[in-house]
């Protein structure tokens, strides 16, 4: 492996926080601390606003194609890398190594797909309809960014927000979740091999997210903020960007239902809810976590997904074999036993799992749980774990009132072989995103985003770019 970057890039230059703080970063599957990082406070903060200020009226000025060149050559680094870049990012968040490397590729290609989309931003000319006045129009990038990410995928999130920025013409800061700050380095340095000028990335590393990043919010210098976290904190960082009206791209929590039809295909069914439930071990904001299942099969599926389930391999993620790495951290696993603990006081049968592991590392079982009781407190909490939820229903209409009960609308999972059914219960759902027969709906050439509560804006796709353009028409009269 090699050298493991752990200082503040700002202004293209690697460097401690001004005062020395530092703070550790945790192995996830020992619990011990695997290195230091530099600790950011404001005054940091400030340097890296004024290098992505000072940065980005050249930035914007540069040719698309060369934006476009820079993302092709951080793509085929990342992609030469795989294997170490998975291998840091397995030690600092506990996903196994296989998953890890399909994240390492998940992430590549939004630079990819970004790098395409950098040559391809349009405009426009018209005669307006009073035939005496022209429209110029043109997509210029919206300034400065503040980009904050969490620790569930530590590479794909940071080159989700990236990509489109850069190929749009924005200068940015970057601030990790504290649990995962190496990936961010490690990317901040392939982009800066790639050729990114100095001060158009700059990367504070935190554990002060608040006093950080509120500053930057108000300070009236960064016009866009990208976030992607729990509802709770989107709240807060909503009410910050108003008073200096910064505009925003929230992807906040999710509460996914998944429905099972009694005409679906049960081993479909069966094999999409181990995604839907087990990628990243639960801890992704398109989890399911309501399995609604029909009445005449909740029997056969509950029992098909607890023999699945039951013979995952639990483990540290670097250990060949290994599918369930350790949860991120004590605070996350206490919180996914309260959930069950919670749920099995109001009648659920736990058909495999539920027990924490004595021992070191955040480790907990994969767990299904059938006879849930609506009142269940992981109803309406996203789980984060590795818990499958199990209700029954009767009909379609009791299921989809059912689904939609909640302030979240990010995704929904449909079973069902019927082809009108399945279309027409996707289309009632509230949701930004379905997964119809299938539980993976993330691709970077889709848009990814949610509803309701579940966040404003889209991510990856056509328009995912459009996040960080403005419009700005030009009236020329005919004469
Ligand atoms: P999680 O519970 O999954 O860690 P959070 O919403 O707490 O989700 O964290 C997502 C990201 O938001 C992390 O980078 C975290 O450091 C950051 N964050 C948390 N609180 C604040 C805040 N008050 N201001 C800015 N960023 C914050």
């Amino acid at each position: 492996m090699t050298e493991v970057l752990n200082q503040l890039f700002i202004g293209g230059a690697w460097v401690d926080a001004a005062d020395g703080a530092t703070m550790p970063v945790d192995d996830p599957a020992t619990g011990e601390i695997l290195c230091h990082v530099a600790d950011a406070g404001p005054k940091d903060a400030k340097l890296a606003e004024e290098a992505a200020v000072q940065a980005q009226r050249e930035w914007a000025r540069t040719a698309p194609r060369a934006r476009s060149e820079i993302l092709r050559r951080a793509y085929e680094i990342i992609i030469e890398r795989t294997d170490e870049l998975a291998h840091l990012m397995t030690s600092e968040m506990g996903k196994p190594l296989a998953e890890a490397k399909g994240e390492v590729a998940y992430a590549a290609e939004f630079f990819r797909w970004f790098s395409e989309e950098a040559v391809r931003i349009d405009g426009g000319c018209a005669t307006l309809p009073d035939g005496r006045n022209r429209m110029l129009l043109s997509r210029r990038p919206v300034g400065p960014c503040l980009l904050i990410t969490p620790w569930n995928f530590p590479l794909a999130m940071g080159t989700r927000k990236i990509g489109p920025a850069i190929a749009a013409g924005c200068t940015m800061i970057l601030k990790p979740a504290p649990q995962t700050p190496l990936s961010s380095l490690a990317l901040a340095g392939i982009l800066k091999e790639a050729g990114l000028p100095d001060g158009v990335l700059n990367i504070v590393t935190t554990s002060r997210a608040g006093e950080v990043c509120e500053p930057l919010l108000r300070g009236g210098r960064i016009r866009k903020l990208s976030f992607t976290g729990s509802t709770g904190v989107g709240r807060i960082l909503l009410a910050q960007c108003a008073d200096t009206v910064v505009r925003t791209s929230m992807e906040l929590g999710g509460n996914a239902p998944f429905i099972v039809f009694d005409d679906a295909d049960l081993d479909v069914a069966v094999d999409g809810a181990m995604v839907a439930k087990m990628r990243n071990m639960g801890e992704a904001c398109t989890a399911a976590n309501r399995f609604f299942v029909h009445r005449s099969v909740a029997e056969e599926f509950g029992r098909r997904l607890a023999e699945r389930m039951g013979a995952l391999v639990v483990g540290p993620g670097t250990r060949d074999g290994v599918d369930v790495g350790p949860l991120i951290d004590r605070t996350g696993r206490g919180k996914v036993e309260e959930l069950v603990a919670d749920a099995v006081e109001r009648g659920a049968r736990v058909l495999v799992g539920g027990r924490t592991p004595e021992g070191p590392g955040c480790f907990y079982p994969p767990t299904v749980l059938t006879d849930v009781s609506a009142e269940s407190r992981l109803m309406d909490t996203e789980i984060f774990g590795p818990v499958a939820a199990i209700l029954t229903f009767d009909d379609e209409d009791e299921v989809l009132s059912r689904a939609n009960d909640t302030q979240w609308g990010l995704v929904g999972y449909v079973f069902t072989q019927g082809l009108d059914r399945g279309l027409r219960v996707s289309e009632g759902l509230e949701v930004g995103m379905v997964g119809l027969n299938t539980g993976l709906v993330s691709n970077p050439a889709a848009p990814f985003g949610g509803v309701k509560q579940s966040g404003l804006g889209r991510e990856g796709g056509r328009v995912g770019i459009d996040e960080f353009l403005e419009y700005q028409y030009v009236a020329v009269p005919v004469r």
